[in-house]
Parts: structure tokens; C-alpha cells; sequence
């Protein structure tokens, strides 16, 4: 078998239901199929690869790092950890940085380092408060605070000790924190969930009530921050500052890489040899990251005015299509409610060139590059309205 043929499904855990797209490369905000047809990439990996694919500045710093050191554990020290840290430190207002490989592990690094800090307390209190609907990753910890029964079902019993609050109401998250509670974890915009983001009352009351309990108030970036609302981080957006950042995605470039960002309080139990990994936080993938974050920042603007447009098309499309009940979402992250499954408007979309997906059955989701253009965005919603009339 040549590394280019598809690998028999057999072989595979069937966890993943793989479309009919064979992707052979990517340039730019396009990915090309092994027959050579280009797709508009508007999911970019699920939000992965935010500077399109084969950007240069990602491909020079990988290309120069593989040739000199590729990993070095946690073990020794290399050029880019703590340069990496510095950077997100700056651009979150936290004060420590742990690296990881994907957003779950810096979730449970998170939940890890709001157990110690309780537990150091002295005081015996266990509660976490977590949202309905949310998705903080598969690992046993993150997953013990994903507000959807469809995930933690079959894989019960979880960490216990969570409880639930429906977003954005404010009454049931007062009635819900309390003296018991070590932590509210949120994702600022809820991706999975059908891209919903949460008000600025209810991110001022999460922060409030978490620093009344003396709980952490831990925001799950993971999908929404970054540049990817035009804000490095979508809590910004309200002046408000957690105590604990997680954020991975588009941080390594397209390579594994995630980070858990602690305020000096919300880290402060967690000590040596108490934590860590093998593999986060390598050279390659902080070189790379540094990479991004050099990108990004520059993109901001252009980010803001480009998800100006697109939020302005997609209002458009609800105007002129029944099917579409709302518009959500901020900057480069959008999600179009239909009033029925969406499953079939995304394999249109993508037998016209376009690819996106669907969250909770009924919300496409729109993830474009942080590089896309006006026409880009036209096109984009050009075949979004034939594939709504259709
Ligand atoms: N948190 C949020 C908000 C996510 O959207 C995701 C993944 O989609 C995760 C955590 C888990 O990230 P990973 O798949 O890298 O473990």
C-alpha cells in the first residue's frame, strides 16, 4: 500500500463517521481532494488550522525545528516553552502556563488544579458547577463536566461531584454556587453545543459568584479564543478576567498543543511532580505556536472586519430562507440554526465546494480561516443559499 490509499475502515475503532472527501492537501483556505477539486475549507479542522493550511510563517518553523530537535520531554528545557508562556500569559492575563497536547488535557488540568487548591484548603468541599449542553473533551474529567447525556451515557460512572446549570440563566447558576463549589467551568462561546454564546450577564455572574465562593472560574477557550472572535480571548469582549484559561486548537499551528493558563491563586496548589506529560509542550509545537500567535495577532483586525461580513451575509440568508431560525456566534465562528437537521445542507455544501459541519443536528457551523477574503465570503455564502433554497 502507497501512504496515499485509503486505509480500510476495518481497521479503524468505528468512532468517527468519515465523509466522502479524501483530502490530499491544503493551500491557503482551500483543500484539494486526491482527484484534484478544491474545497473552501469554512470548519479548517474543526478550528484547528486558523491561519488556512500551509501557511508559510507554520510551514518555515516547522520545517527549521524538525531538522534541529523534535522533543525533549519535560525533562530538559528548549528554546520555546517558556517564550510561549510568556506570550499567553500576556494575552490572557493569567500568570503560569501548562502545556498539554489537545484541549481535554488542559481541561483536566484545569479540574485538577481546582481539586488541589480545595483540598489544601483544608476545608471539605467538592462542588463543580458546569453548563448544560457544554463539551469540554472525552477524557474522564473533562467529560464528567460535559452537560450532554449522548457523550457521558455510555461511560458512566464519571468523576462525580458536578451539577448543572442551564446557560445564560442567571438564576439557576445563583441558586447553584455556593460554599460547596470549587469551580464554574464554561466555554465562553459553547461550540459543540451548537455555537451559543454566553451573555455578558451571565459572564458577570459567573465571575461574581466565583469570587464570592472563593471557587475558580475556569473559561474553556478552547474553540472560541485565540483570535477567533477578533478578541485574543472571547471573555475580553465583557472586561472580565477568569481564573483559569483553557485553550488548544489552533494554538500549535495544526499540530497537538493545548494549555491550561492559571492566575497566580487558581494555580498556587499545584506543585512540583504533582502534574504533567510526556509530550506537551515540545519544541516543535511551541516553535510553531509562537509562529501562530505572531499571525494572529496581526489577523485581528482583519478577523473583526471579515466576521462583520460574514455575520452580515448570514443574517441575510435568515432573511430570505424560512428554514433558518437564528444566527449566532461572533466573528469568525457563526452557527445557523435551522428549523430541522442540518446533516443534508452540509453534504450539499460540500458537493458545491464547501466545506462545513453540524452541531447538535440542526446548527451549521461555520469555522472560516482567519486569512479568508471578501470573495471567500461570498462565495461561501453563495453556495450556502443555494444549498437553504434547495
Ligand atoms: N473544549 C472545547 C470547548 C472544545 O470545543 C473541545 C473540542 O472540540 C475540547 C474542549 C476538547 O478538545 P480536544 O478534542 O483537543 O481534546
Amino acid at each position: 500500500m502507497t501512504a496515499c490509499e485509503p486505509i480500510s475502515t476495518d481497521v479503524l475503532l468505528p468512532v468517527y463517521g468519515k465523509r466522502p472527501l479524501h483530502i490530499d492537501r491544503g493551500e491557503g483556505a482551500y483543500v484539494i481532494d486526491r482527484e484534484g477539486r478544491r474545497y473552501l475549507d469554512f470548519l479548517t479542522g474543526i478550528g484547528v488550522n486558523a491561519l488556512g493550511h500551509s501557511h508559510p510563517a507554520i510551514v518555515r518553523a516547522i520545517q527549521e525545528q524538525a531538522a534541529l530537535c523534535v522533543h525533549t520531554s519535560n525533562v530538559h528545557a528548549h528554546h520555546y516553552q517558556e517564550p510561549l508562556a510568556a506570550r499567553l500569559t500576556a494575552w490572557s492575563g493569567m500568570d503560569h502556563a501548562f502545556f498539554c497536547n489537545s484541549g481535554t488535557e488542559a481541561v483536566e488540568a484545569a479540574l485538577k488544579a481546582a481539586r488541589a487548591r480545595a483540598n489544601a484548603s483544608g476545608r471539605r468541599r467538592h462542588r463543580i458547577v458546569a453548563l448544560r449542553n457544554s463539551f469540554h473533551g472525552r477524557t474522564a474529567g473533562a467529560l464528567s463536566v460535559t452537560g450532554q447525556a449522548k457523550y457521558q451515557a455510555p461511560f458512566l460512572p464519571l468523576p462525580p461531584d458536578v451539577h448543572f446549570v442551564t446557560p445564560n440563566d442567571v438564576e439557576d447558576l445563583e441558586r447553584s454556587v455556593n460554599e460547596e463549589t470549587i469551580a464554574i467551568i464554561a466555554e465562553t462561546i459553547q461550540g459543540e453545543g451548537g455555537v451559543v454564546p454566553l451573555s455578558a450577564a451571565f459572564l458577570g455572574a459567573i465571575r461574581r459568584l466565583a469570587t464570592q465562593w472563593d471557587a475558580l472560574w475556569i473559561a474553556d477557550e478552547t474553540q472560541c479564543g485565540l483570535g477567533r472572535t477578533g478578541a485574543r480571548f472571547a471573555y475580553q469582549w465583557e472586561g472580565l478576567l477568569p481564573d483559569v484559561v483553557v485553550t488548544a486548537k489552533p494554538l500549535g499551528g495544526g499540530l497537538p498543543l493545548g494549555a491550561a493558563l492559571f492566575r497566580d491563586k487558581a494555580g498556587a496548589a499545584i506543585g512540583y511532580g504533582m502534574h504533567g506529560t510526556t509530550f506537551g509542550g515540545g519544541p516543535l509545537a511551541c516553535r510553531a505556536a509562537l509562529a501562530f500567535l505572531d499571525e494572529a495577532e496581526r489577523l485581528l483586525p482583519s478577523v473583526r472586519k471579515m466576521g462583520a461580513l460574514l455575520h452580515t451575509r448570514v443574517e441575510e440568508l435568515a432573511a430570505r430562507h424560512a428554514r433558518v431560525r437564528e444566527i449566532r456566534g461572533r466573528g469568525l465562528f457563526a452557527g445557523i440554526e435551522l428549523d430541522g437537521p442540518g446533516e443534508g445542507a452540509v453534504q450539499a455544501a460540500l458537493e458545491r465546494g464547501l466545506i462545513i459541519n453540524c452541531a447538535q443536528g440542526n446548527v451549521l457551523r461555520l469555522l472560516p480561516p482567519y486569512i479568508v477574503t471578501e470573495e471567500q465570503i461570498e462565495r461561501a455564502c453563495a453556495i450556502l443559499d443555494q444549498v437553504l433554497r434547495g
